[in-house]
């Protein structure tokens, strides 16, 4: 069996191996496939049965040019760059990875709380450029520097990601309220579910931990903002267009917003005039969260049993049955 990796470079840059993978058939790796020009794909693979995508388009131009495809591997958990209706209708199951990444992106959740209460990188440079020989005090600091303890995180999306952020928050000493549209036992273990309305009055972190839907699209806005508190700190490890970037640059500017520290941007990699760039306190990661080695290993593993269970012919992990 012919498999084909469009875009492997990001799970794997060299430091794990595909070797579990080549098991299973002849393996070709790309490290990156043009997420424009489809005809690239299409070439690449060819009469190939086992495709895997990170972030590469499959539409059905693409399905109805390789015939021969027959099974669907996305390497992520998200899989809208996968048109997964129309693969059912070929037949071809879109199999994702659910969890590999729930410990890595909420301890990422907490690293920018952190990087905001601390500003840990910048001081740390600060006394390599030797303000601190030259300082006439002990100590000193460049920005607020804030405890959590005592203070309110609203969770909004209190799912596996949301839950794990959530008990962190918890440890940190916070109180911990969430807004979620189907409430569950374990998320009642560790906070109370609030309205959307009472998470924006009452909590002093908010961090997003929803999937996007239309529905979540845009949730914070300016509309929506001017019910937090002032100088609320804003977190967002989910997705970008959770935010109406505008509306985020303009309240940060104002100090309506305090901080914002976002792993994720409407669009990426993230264009050079995102007005978030331009913010007063706004930090932003290139989207790695989810990245730690120990977190792309459990990927690489489920999508070999992916595979794997497809060759056994009872699939798993399928999103368009
Ligand atoms: P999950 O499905 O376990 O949790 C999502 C939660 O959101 C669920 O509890 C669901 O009920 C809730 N929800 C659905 N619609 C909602 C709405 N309208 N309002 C409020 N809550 C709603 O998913 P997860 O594993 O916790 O992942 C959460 C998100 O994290 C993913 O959707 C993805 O966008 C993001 N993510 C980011 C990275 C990264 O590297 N930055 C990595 C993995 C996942």
């Amino acid at each position: 069996m012919k498999i084909v990796i469009l875009d492997g470079y990001t799970e794997n840059p060299g430091d794990l191996s595909w070797a579990e993978m080549e098991k299973l058939g002849e393996l070709t790796v790309y490290d990156r496939t043009s997420l424009t020009d489809v005809n690239e794909a299409i070439q690449r693979i060819g009469d190939a049965e086992a495709v895997f995508t990170n972030k590469t388009p499959i539409p059905e131009q693409v399905l109805s040019m390789c015939p021969k495809l027959k099974f669907i591997g996305v390497l992520a958990t998200g899989y809208n760059v996968v048109d997964v209706d129309a693969a059912k209708k070929q037949g071809i199951p879109v199999c994702n990875i659910p969890t590999y990444g729930t410990t890595a992106v909420a301890q990422f959740t907490i690293a920018l709380l952190l990087e905001i209460c601390h500003h840990v990188g910048h001081h740390g440079e600060a006394v390599k450029e030797g303000r601190w020989t030259t300082c006439p005090d002990f100590c000193f600091w460049d920005y607020p520097l804030i405890e959590l303890a005592g203070k309110t995180a609203g969770i909004i999306g209190f799912g596996k990601i949301g839950q794990a952020a959530g008990r962190l928050m918890k440890a940190l000493g916070m109180n911990v309220i969430a807004y979620d549209e189907y409430p569950n036992d374990s998320g009642r273990e560790i906070a109370e579910y609030v309205s959307l309305e009472q998470l924006f009055a009452q909590s002093d972190v908010i961090s997003l931990h929803c999937p996007l839907f239309p529905s979540t699209e845009g949730i914070i806005c300016k509309d929506n903002i001017d019910k937090m508190k002032d100088g609320v700190i804003i977190i967002n490890t989910s997705r970008g267009p959770l935010i109406c970037e505008a509306d985020l640059a303009a309240a940060l500017d104002s100090g309506k917003v305090f901080a914002a520290g976002v792993d994720v941007v409407s669009t990426e990699p993230i264009k050079a005039d995102n007005p978030l760039l331009q913010a007063k306190n706004c930090i932003i990661t290139p989207h790695i969260a989810w990245a730690p080695k120990e977190s792309r290993s459990r990927l690489m593993d489920v999508a070999v049993d992916n595979l794997r269970a497809y060759i056994a012919e009872e699939p798993i992990n399928v999103v368009n049955k």
